[in-house]
């Protein structure tokens, strides 16, 4: 008697929006280091601020929706308890941030006897603490009320792209995102109300005023439900156009995150029509020294699309020098570099899935190639813009590193 024999097991490669598309794009042999031999960055401080910040508006939201605190919340009874929590959290990971961006953890001290009210203004100061409670209290009062679900994940299937039976891992590959935030029906009501001037809600008043979104809007029957993608990110708004033509384009690459969660959300069966996405660029709204030296750059190349209409701010900034005291830049001028408005098109749509599969198909690619044996360095193309090559842990031995590690010593 023939026994048959075990079939091979069949797996679909996963990649993720953030972490495997976002990091690709910034340098291949970085992401290949990190993301598939597992080396976290020894310094992840930009990818601290970031879980931090994502953390604290959940938080945030969860708190708002159970004992409706009412706006705005004070730093140190409301939002302190919650920078603590998510900290611990983080902590638990290897995540930590610099001393310069949070006061350290109270509750992680447990020989001293610390209560909240031993924090002084001084640390209420501290960047990160800054920015969390500027998005609470700007932010959060008109979005959490916009609030379907929050950290929803998507997952969908596509065809491997160049799929050949001989040398794919795979016919098909897995994507999978989390949508930070999604809102439903309640925009909808509140964008058909008649006295629609008179509405405060600030995220409905930058939809109001764009003009594409207007559009999209009139295409829907009245009272049609639609939903909108909202995305936090812990940066600053990134230019409309890069002058290094290395550095990864992070405008149009936050586009198409927006556009590909509108694809992966539409095959969920509870989906609505996905109108538009809002992304966030929370450090707008306290920019650091290393921001508004960019900001500046940005507004004087004519880089940056929100931010000439507001004349002294504009003036404010350039004659702004490093050593310097940060300028007073009005909430009006911060507010709207903060929000950016995505309408989902469908055409836009479907070459940002094209862009996704041609991206999948560049790390396939690359496996493949080492599987196969050729060398790591070899395998995958190492090029970036000098800002991601100095703050890289491969940069010593990396030979197409943008930055001279001449100096550099074994000790
Ligand atoms: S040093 Fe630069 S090019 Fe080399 S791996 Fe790091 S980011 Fe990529």
């Amino acid at each position: 008697m023939k026994l048959p024999s075990r079939s091979k097991s069949y797996m679909i490669p996963e990649y993720s929006l953030t972490g495997d598309l976002l990091s690709f794009l910034t340098c291949n042999l970085q992401y290949r280091y990190q993301n598939k031999g597992t080396l976290p960055p020894s310094k992840p401080v930009q990818r601290w601020f970031g879980e931090f910040i994502h953390g604290v508006l959940e938080e945030a939201y969860l708190q708002w929706k159970y004992n409706q605190t009412q706006f705005p919340w004070d730093w140190k009874e409301d939002i302190r308890p919650i920078e603590d929590l998510i900290d611990l959290r983080l902590q638990v990971r290897g995540l930590y941030p610099h001393d310069e961006d949070l006061f350290f953890s109270i509750l992680n001290q447990p020989d001293e006897e610390l209560t909240i009210d031993d924090l002084n203004e001084h640390d209420h100061k501290k960047l990160a603490s800054a920015r969390a409670e500027k998005a609470i209290n700007i932010w959060g009062e008109h979005l959490f009320p916009l609030i379907d679900s929050s950290e929803l994940l998507i997952k969908g299937v596509r065809t491997m792209p160049n799929y050949d039976e001989n040398i794919s891992r795979s016919n098909y590959y897995g994507i999978n995102g989390v949508v930070d935030v999604l809102t439903s029906m309640k925009i909808n009501k509140s964008l058909e109300q008649s006295n629609l001037d008179n509405f405060n809600n600030k995220i409905i008043a930058f939809l109001k005023k764009d003009s594409d979104f207007r559009k999209r809007i009139a295409e829907y029957e009245e009272g049609d439900d639609y939903e909108i993608i909202i995305d936090y990110k812990g940066m600053k708004r990134p230019p409309i156009k890069m002058n290094d033509s290395k550095a990864e384009d992070k405008w149009e690459t936050h586009k198409q995150q927006i556009l590909t969660y509108s694809w992966l959300r539409s095959k969920q069966e509870d989906a609505k029509p996905i109108i538009a996405g809002i992304i966030f660029y929370l450090n707008e709204l306290v920019p650091s020294k290393e921001d508004l030296v960019l900001i500046k750059d940005e507004l004087n190349d004519g880089l940056t699309d929100v931010g000439y209409e507001w004349q002294r701010d504009v003036e404010l900034i350039e004659n702004w020098q490093e050593e310097d005291k940060a300028p007073e830049l009005s909430d009006e001028f911060k507010i709207a570099r903060s929000i950016r408005i995505i309408n989902v098109n469908e055409d836009e749509k479907e070459e940002a899935l094209k862009k996704f599969d041609s991206v999948v198909a560049d790390i396939e690619n690359s496996l493949i190639k080492e599987i196969k044996g050729c060398k790591i360095q070899d395998a995958w193309k190492a090029d970036s813009d000098e800002r991601t090559c100095s703050a890289c842990d491969f940069k010593t031995f990396c030979k197409n590193n943008s930055v001279k590690t001449k100096d550099f010593k074994i000790p």
